[in-house]
């Protein structure tokens, strides 16, 4: 057996074409999670009927057992910031104008993080455990923008 990667031209991330277009299938599980969002407003997630975990977003493999999820099962609007970050550079790869902060959410219920933006508050009042709500957009589409960010509880 030869080099099986022998002269095939390997792109880095600054070789890349940046107007490549393309589109991808959600499947039927996350098709499903995207459609309660925009239809009912509701965060689901799917619980293993193995282990007990709560993935969200929706799974349809648990990463600890390799089971199939058991059942869907709504979680709360409400979670806790577990890391954030502030994003100062642009870059196609991320939808909002920077800077912006983006954070890990473990809504109640649910067992896992969800990536996500935060708004409605100053960056330097962000603080890992702090309580924060989903606020969702005026115009769903259908992907995950669907929940427009999050902001910390008691805003409204
Ligand atoms: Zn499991």
């Amino acid at each position: 057996m030869g080099d099986p990667l022998k002269g095939i031209d390997i792109l880095t991330s600054n070789e890349r074409p940046r107007n490549w277009r393309y589109t991808s299938s959600a499947g039927p599980v996350r098709s499903k999670f995207l459609l309660y969002l925009r239809d009912q407003q509701k965060i689901m997630g799917t619980e293993c009927s193995t282990c007990g975990r709560v993935y969200v977003p929706a799974r349809s493999v648990c990463l600890e057992c390799y089971e199939d999820m058991g059942k869907w099962v709504e979680v709360s609007k409400r979670g806790v910031l577990e890391t954030y970050t502030i994003v100062y550079q642009q870059s196609p790869i991320f939808r909002w104008d920077s800077p912006f902060a983006i954070g890990v959410i473990k809504l109640d219920g649910a067992d896992t993080g969800l990536v996500h933006r935060l708004g409605e508050v100053d960056f330097k009042q962000i603080r890992v455990g702090m309580r924060l709500e989903a606020v969702f957009a005026e115009l769903p589409k259908g992907d995950i923008r669907d929940i427009d960010y999050f902001r910390p509880v008691g805003m409204a």
